[in-house]
């Protein structure tokens, strides 16, 4: 088949950029298409990500893009009972996502992809039951181009995958709600993030402080997507509330849903495969999702190109994406979305004598899918959390 392009990316997030450069890499003509105008902005993130994610993406931490190394974290119980953990190394850092998410669409572009911002996708061309290409819209000029595989790496509200004809949708039991302000404040602790729980404070979710420099830092609240109460309120409560933040001045506001539910079951169709948000491949105990995107984004884009090259871009010759990203992330990803559904069910005061059992290592270990049998065990110990606990075993 001759086509315009063997891959057409939509959306240049991190799932994108990565999908986009290593298809690229492979030889593939590519081209990677996003609808803002600028790649990376507004950003919709809190932009934490930790040192080993970056490792696994193959990153070096470029003082342009990661703007403040991060050493540890605190975390709040309803009862205001802090639990620790700080390492002598850096453990993460808080990016700037405007420089990074541009920073990987210019090495997929110097892979060799063609990178077009600005440039929305307002379709899918499907005949004879294959994906064969996108029709896009820019500068009110609207056209259609051809391609052998088109991998949608479209976001949260991606519309892409329910053209291809793959349910996506988001239960509003499964979405959290996320409202953000980068602010300028007194840090007390620049090198650690603060975590705060609670059903005052975040029903379902937390409020986070990261630090983006000495007296810079994103804070932000994630909440369940059913509250009635809008997460911007119950940040503006919060901030109220405490006397550093409320003295600080807001410099951004951002906005956006996470998903924190199972990931899509169905991960490609023929000519097609999705990633990252779009496809729900987030850990949905702490709402981080660039790894993951990224994560996928890579297998996406290596499975696509053996296709290419093989002449066959069914469904079933995609199917690898799906099985590898399964093995590698999926297992983990469905056992965090369980501890999310225990955690969820937990009251302040079953949250507060969690708070007095753990330590701050095993919030780190929980957080990676792993210790759950600690967990269980000590929520054991109260009857009315029995159920809860087993969920985890
Ligand atoms: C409030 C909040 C805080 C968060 N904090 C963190 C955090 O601290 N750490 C972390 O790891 N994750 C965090 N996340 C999650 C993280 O931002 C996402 O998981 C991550 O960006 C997903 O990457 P992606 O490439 O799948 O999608 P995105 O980064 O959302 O990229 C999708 C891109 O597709 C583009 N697009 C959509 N439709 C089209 C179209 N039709 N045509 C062309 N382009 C299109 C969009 O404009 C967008 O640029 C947070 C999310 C929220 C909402």
């Amino acid at each position: 088949m001759n086509a315009d392009y063997d891959v057409i990316v939509i959306g240049a997030g991190p799932g994108g950029c990565h999908a986009a450069r290593i298809a690229a890499e492979q030889g593939m003509r590519v081209l990677l298409v996003e609808k803002r105008p600028e790649i990376g902005a507004p950003k919709r993130c809190g932009e934490g990500l930790s040192l080993g994610g970056m490792k696994n993406l193959g990153l070096k931490p470029d003082p342009k893009w990661a703007m403040n190394e991060i050493r540890g974290a605190s975390v709040y119980a309803p009862n205001g009972k802090r639990i620790s953990i700080r390492y002598e190394n850096t453990i993460g850092y808080v990016l700037e996502r405007k420089m990074f998410d541009k920073y990987l669409a210019v090495q997929a572009a110097r892979a060799g992809a063609r990178v077009l911002a600005k440039t929305a996708v307002t379709g899918l061309i499907i005949k004879d039951g294959f994906v064969r290409g996108a029709k896009l819209s820019s500068f009110g000029e609207n056209y259609e181009l051809s391609s052998k595989i088109v991998i949608a790496a479209d976001g949260v509200e991606s519309k892409a995958a329910r053209w291809a004809g793959i349910n996506t949708t988001n239960r509003l039991v499964d979405i959290d709600s996320g409202f953000q302000y980068e602010m300028v404040l007194e840090l007390e602790e620049p090198d650690m993030l603060e975590l705060y729980f609670g059903s005052k404070v975040a029903p379902r979710g937390y409020v986070w402080i990261f630090p983006k420099g000495k007296d810079t830092a994103n804070v932000g609240v994630g909440i369940g997507g059913r509250e009635a109460v809008p997460a911007k309120k119950y940040l503006d409560k919060f901030i109220q509330g405490h006397p550093n933040l409320k003295k600080g001045s807001i410099i951004e506001v951002n906005a956006g849903g996470i998903p924190v539910g199972d990931p899509v079951g169905k991960l490609a169709a023929n000519g097609f495969m999705v990633v990252g948000d779009a496809a729900h491949q987030v850990n949905a105990i702490h709402g981080g999702g660039i790894h993951e995107a990224s994560i996928a984004g890579m297998i996406a884009g290596r499975v696509a190109a053996e296709a290419v090259k093989k002449g066959n871009v069914s469904e079933k010759a995609l199917a690898g994406y799906a099985r590898e990203w399964r093995e590698k992330r999926g297992k983990i990803l469905h056992k965090i979305v369980k501890l999310r559904q225990t955690i969820e069910k937990l009251s302040d005061d079953d949250l507060n004598m969690l708070a007095e059992n753990l330590t701050g290592e095993d919030l780190v270990e929980f957080a990676k899918g792993k210790r759950f049998l600690k967990l269980a065990k000590i929520l054991m110990r109260r009857p009315h959390l029995m159920q809860a606990a087993r969920i985890l075993i």
